[in-house]
């Protein structure tokens, strides 16, 4: 089990007990560890430590990857989700599929194309 570290740039600054670590005598407030994250898609230990990194680096990241300048519409070639449906009895999946927002058109999906991210009918941002 590999441990990640919370990559909030704050983290080690919150005097909570399970960040004092180190030998005694010596123990100093570290960054989380943890085998998963549970926020901001497995990156920070808490909401606090990922809007510590998103004020402190949002802005930049944004700026990189592309800042949104004008409207998007929903339209018919943008409108497709994915969906599926969940026994919550049984803890089973079935009937994945895609479904347009707008037209309500529904398109069978295989759970692996579910589960593939770069998937999509959508023709258009
Ligand atoms: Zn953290």
């Amino acid at each position: 089990m590999s441990l990640k570290y919370c990559q909030g740039n704050k983290c080690h600054t919150y005097k909570t007990k399970d960040r004092l670590k180190g030998m005694q005598g010596s123990k100093t407030y570290q960054t989380r560890r943890r085998s998963s994250m549970y926020y901001g898609d497995d990156n920070f230990c808490s909401m606090n430590c990922w809007n510590d990194w998103f004020n402190k680096y949002g802005d930049q990241a944004i700026n990189h990857f592309g800042r949104v300048k004008e409207v998007k519409h929903l339209t018919e070639e943008n409108a497709w989700v994915k969906d599926y449906d969940y026994n919550w009895r049984e803890g089973t999946t079935s009937n994945w599929r895609f479904v347009n927002k707008i037209t309500k058109e529904q398109r069978p999906l295989t759970e692996s194309q579910y589960d593939d991210s770069t998937y999509t009918l959508n023709t258009g941002e």
